[in-house]
C-alpha cells in the first residue's frame, strides 16, 4: 500500500470525512447566509482565491481583533493566517485603528501630500534603509512599477525570477521552468503574450544557473524574495545572496528584493536583519497594518539613473502609478505602523513565540516519526509534509501534499486554529498569546496521533 506523506490513505480519508462533516454541521448560519447571498458574486465568492480554502464552505467573519477572528456561528478562532500576511501585526492594531479614526474625518484621498506623508517617508528610510520611496496600493503594483524602472534604466528586456516564485499577479514574473526551459506558467488565464521574451527563470540557490542567464546580457534585474515563501519555504544557502549581489553587479543587472513576506524576519525585514544591499526594495501587505499599501524604493544610484531615464523620455504616460495610491489614509496608517507597531519590542515577542511554535511542531513530527519538517523565518513558521530542507522551487513543488494539507487544515480549524490555505503557513503577531501557540501545537499533535 502506498503512503501519502507517510500516512495510510484510509486513515487520511477517515480524518478528512469526519472533519469536513464536523465543520459543515457546526456552521448552519454561514451556510444559510451563503445560500441566500453569495450568488451575486462570480462563482459565489468576491475573490476567487477564497475557493482555495479547504473547508466544505466558507465561514462568514463578524469580527477580527489582534490574533482572534470570530465568525457568525459564534466560533472564536486563533488566527495564524492573519490575512495571509496582510494582518501580520495583528488585526486592527490599536495605533492603526486610531490613525484611521483620526484621518476618517479629514478626507480619504486627495492626490496631494499631507504632513503624515513626510513623517512616513522619514520612517520608511529609518526602518528599511536609504531608498527613495514611492507608494503603491498592492505589492503586485509595487513590483510591476519597479520592474519598469529596471528595464527603463538598463535598456534591457528580461527579469530574472526563480522557478516557483510569486511576486503578485505580475505578468512579468509569471514564468516557470520545464526541463530547464523557461515557459509561461501553465495555469495562467487569458495570457496571450509570450512572457519568455521578458523573463527568464532559474532555480533558487543555483548561482551557476543565474550566472549563465546573466551572461547573455539581456537581464535588467534579478527579482527575488530573500527566502522563497510562496511554495513550501526554501531558505537561501549560505552565500546565495552574496552571490546574487556580486553576479548582478558583474553583469550590469539590478537586484530587486521583494520583502512582502520576509518582513517577518525582524526589523527592516530580511534585508535589514541580514544586511542585503538591493538596488530596489519592495514591501507590501502588512506595511501599513492592513490598510492596502505597498512601497518601492530605489537606492541613490538607481534613483539617479531613473532621473536620467526620465529626462530622456518622450512626453506621455509612464505606465506607472494608480489614482488612489499615496492617499492620506495610507500615510496615516504607514506612520502608525512604522512608528508604533513594527517595533523591536513587538518583533521580539513574535520571534520568541514563533520559536516556541516551530520547536513544538518539530517535536511532534519527530515523536510521530512523520517524514515532515518545519521551517521558520522570524515570525513565519511552516510545516512541510515532506522531508527537508528544500533547496529549489522544483523541490518545493514536489513537497506539497494537497490531500494531507487540506484535511489537516480543516481539522486544525475545528480545533480553533486557522492557518493559511495556500501553504502550511502560520504567523505570530504581536497580539498572539503563548496559550494560542500551545493550543495550536496540541491540536497538531492530536491530529498527527490519529494519522500516524
Ligand atoms: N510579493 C510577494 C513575495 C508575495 O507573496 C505577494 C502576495 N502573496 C505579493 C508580492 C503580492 O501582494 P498583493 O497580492 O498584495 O499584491
Amino acid at each position: 500500500e502506498s503512503l501519502i506523506a507517510g500516512i495510510r490513505p484510509e486513515r487520511l480519508e477517515k480524518l478528512r470525512a469526519r472533519e469536513a462533516k464536523r465543520f459543515a454541521t457546526g456552521r448552519p448560519r454561514a451556510r444559510a447566509a451563503l445560500d441566500q447571498g453569495a450568488e451575486a458574486f462570480l462563482d459565489g465568492v468576491p475573490l476567487h482565491w477564497m475557493k482555495d480554502w479547504p473547508m466544505p464552505h466558507l465561514p462568514l467573519i463578524s469580527k477580527a481583533k489582534g490574533a482572534r477572528i470570530t465568525d457568525i456561528d459564534g466560533y472564536e478562532i486563533d488566527d495564524f493566517c492573519l490575512g495571509d500576511t496582510g494582518s501580520m501585526f495583528g488585526h486592527s492594531p490599536a495605533p492603526v485603528a486610531k490613525a484611521i479614526r483620526h484621518q476618517a474625518a479629514r478626507g480619504l484621498t486627495y492626490m496631494l501630500p499631507s504632513e503624515d506623508t513626510l513623517d512616513a517617508g522619514r520612517l520608511l528610510t529609518e526602518r528599511f534603509g536609504d531608498f527613495r520611496w514611492q507608494i503603491a496600493t498592492t505589492a503586485t503594483d509595487a513590483n510591476r512599477f519597479a520592474i519598469r524602472v529596471a528595464r527603463a534604466i538598463t535598456g534591457r528586456t528580461k527579469i530574472l525570477v526563480f522557478n516557483g516564485c510569486y511576486h503578485g499577479t505580475v505578468d512579468d514574473a509569471m514564468v516557470e521552468l520545464a526541463n530547464g526551459i523557461t515557459q509561461n506558467r501553465q495555469g495562467l488565464m487569458g495570457q496571450v503574450a509570450d512572457l519568455t521574451l521578458g523573463a527568464v527563470a532559474c532555480e533558487f540557490n543555483d548561482l551557476a544557473g543565474v550566472e549563465a542567464a546573466l551572461a547573455k546580457g539581456d537581464v535588467a534585474a534579478i527579482l527575488t524574495e530573500p527566502v522563497m515563501t510562496n511554495s513550501c519555504m526554501v531558505l537561501p544557502d549560505p552565500g546565495f545572496h552574496d552571490g546574487l549581489r556580486a553576479l548582478s553587479q558583474k553583469y550590469g543587472a539590478l537586484l530587486m528584493i521583494d520583502e512582502t513576506h520576509t518582513i517577518s524576519s525582524g526589523l527592516g525585514g530580511y534585508t535589514g536583519v541580514h544586511g542585503l544591499q538591493p538596488d530596489i526594495f519592495v514591501v507590501g501587505k502588512c506595511v501599513a497594518g492592513g490598510m492596502p499599501t505597498a512601497v518601492w524604493g530605489l537606492s541613490h544610484e538607481t534613483a539617479a539613473r531613473y532621473a536620467a531615464a526620465n529626462e530622456a523620455r518622450a512626453p506621455g504616460h509612464s505606465g506607472m502609478g494608480t489614482t488612489l495610491s499615496a492617499n492620506p489614509m495610507q500615510f496615516a496608517c504607514l506612520k502608525a505602523t512604522l512608528s508604533e507597531v513594527m517595533t523591536a519590542k513587538n518583533y521580539g515577542h513574535m520571534e520568541k513565540l514563533a520559536d516556541r511554535l516551530s520547536a513544538g511542531l518539530a517535536k511532534s513530527i519527530t515523536r510521530h516519526k512523520a517524514p515532515w519538517h518545519v521551517v521558520r523565518v522570524g515570525a513565519r513558521v511552516e510545516f512541510i509534509c515532506a522531508p527537508g530542507p528544500l533547496h529549489s522551487g522544483t523541490e518545493a513543488a514536489l513537497a506539497h501534499q494537497p490531500a494531507v494539507e487540506s484535511a489537516l487544515h480543516v481539522a486544525l480549524l475545528n480545533r480553533g486554529c486557522l492557518i493559511a490555505p495556500f501553504h502550511n503557513m502560520m504567523l505570530i503577531s504581536p497580539a498572539t498569546k503563548k496559550r494560542q501557540v500551545d493550543r495550536l501545537i496540541a491540536a497538531f499533535d492530536e491530529i498527527l496521533s490519529e494519522l500516524f
